[in-house]
């Protein structure tokens, strides 16, 4: 599954790093993620469909200590929620990018479409619901951009794509 999302976590986009044997409780970055929720859709527990990887809800390149930070936006804001109506499934939904618009001063993920749409609802409630802008995501997001400001785009690297890859897709950063 890390392979399949290219390194990147299902929801933010920040970069996962592979876990290791000898990690930790303590130590964990990222984990397992049933997209649809277990409480709701037991019977999917086991449907590799529904299966992803998320972060832990912080910056996980931050140096490890026995103290994680604490768990703040992607699954473990989440949590038990998924509205069928307007949750946007980032493996069924094929053009999700396209639900999604960041901007390139503030650097936060906005909804494409106008008030009122279907797409703005849904965009509206991801971002809600993962909290999509937290500060420390934004604060992840800016650092990204000044470090290809400053040393030019990330190398391409074959199976693996650079963090907050859709951002910098949008704003001609690749
Ligand atoms: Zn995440």
């Amino acid at each position: 599954m890390y392979s399949e999302q290219a390194g990147l976590c299902i929801y933010c986009q920040q970069k996962l790093l592979p876990k290791t044997e000898k990690e930790s409780n303590a130590h964990i970055r990222s984990h397992i993620e049933h997209i649809r929720p277990r409480s709701s859709y037991e019977f999917l527990t086991f449907d590799y469909c529904n299966l992803s990887v998320s972060c832990e809800g912080f910056d996980c390149e931050i140096p490890k200590t026995n103290q994680q930070p604490k768990k703040a936006f992607c699954e473990h804001r989440k949590g038990n929620e998924y509205d069928e109506d307007c949750f946007l499934n980032p493996i069924e939904v094929k053009d999700i990018e396209d639900y999604f618009v960041y901007d390139d001063l503030t650097l936060e993920i906005l909804p494409k479409h106008k008030e009122g749409t279907e797409e703005f609802k849904k965009a509206n409630y991801m971002n809600k619901i993962l909290d999509l802008n937290h500060k420390k995501l934004i604060r992840m997001r800016e650092k990204v951009v000044k470090d290809i400001e400053r040393n030019g785009p990330y190398e391409k690297h074959e199976k693996q794509l650079p963090p907050f890859y859709s951002m910098l897709f949008q704003l001609g950063l690749l």
